[in-house]
């Protein structure tokens, strides 16, 4: 059994602490920082043995240095980024794979908010923690990628099974869902999604992790009909 927690950082950060009761081990996905993360692992009697990475930016890596030195973990994350993150101890891109006790993960290459982003995808425990690429109800910025990269990286997670759960890095939900309804006003599923995603904010509740089959239903970005509908409705969200 895999067991994953969701430690809120900086502003709208979540960084996610991954524990496989079998072989014992826990592997930290983006930290964004370290402190929170090595007193969630010591509460819960976890010890680290493993970060991965998704893409180089600093609230995603941020926490390497530290963790790495408190615990002794391996650091993986992607090699077309290596040079940029500094700190890994194993570099994977597309078709490689890395494990969690018995639990195998997936690299799935997502260029696009940045050259060398990747995907962490567990088939069989249906998960996938995809950084900054795919967000509830919206998709990451385009920094050093293009718009078809990203409607390509879109069609792949289309693709996964619809319960697979997704564990983006940011909390952007409510800004991501009011931009969507101005897109697609009739949209019964993406009306009754933002109902509930107001109501849990309201309480202060997260609203990921998110899930392929609600993302199939709401979000605009993988909803998108080509690479050009995506282009325009990233760069209207990006000007509003
Ligand atoms: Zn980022
Ligand atoms: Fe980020």
């Amino acid at each position: 059994m895999l067991e994953v927690m969701r430690i809120p950082a900086l502003s709208d950060n979540y960084i996610w602490l991954m524990h496989d009761s079998a072989s014992g081990d826990t592997v930290v996905i983006d930290p964004a920082v370290a402190d929170p993360v090595l007193e969630a692992a010591k509460a819960r009697g976890w010890r680290i043995g493993q970060i991965w990475n998704t893409h180089w930016h600093g609230d995603h890596t941020g926490g390497n240095t530290a963790i790495k030195a408190a615990t002794g973990c391996l650091v993986t994350g992607p090699a077309a980024e290596a040079e940029r993150i500094g700190t890994l101890d194993r570099l994977v891109g597309e078709g490689d794979s890395v494990r969690i006790g018995d639990h195998v993960a997936q690299v799935m290459a997502m260029p696009a908010h940045t050259a060398g982003h990747i995907t962490y995808h567990l088939f069989d425990d249906r998960m996938a923690f995809v950084g900054d690429t795919l967000f509830a109800m919206g998709c990451g910025r385009l920094f050093e990628g293009t718009a078809a990269q990203m409607f390509a990286n879109m069609q792949r997670l289309a693709a996964l099974p619809d319960d697979t759960q997704i564990y983006c890095a940011h909390e952007y939900t409510l800004a991501n869902g009011r931009f969507a309804l101005g897109v697609e006003p009739d949209n019964v599923a993406l009306k009754q999604r933002m109902e509930a995603v107001e109501a849990a904010r309201a309480r202060g509740e997260p609203t990921v992790p998110t899930s392929i089959g609600a993302e199939r239903e709401t979000n605009i970005f993988m909803r998108a009909r080509d690479a050009d509908q995506l282009a325009e409705r990233r760069a209207a969200k990006d000007a509003a």
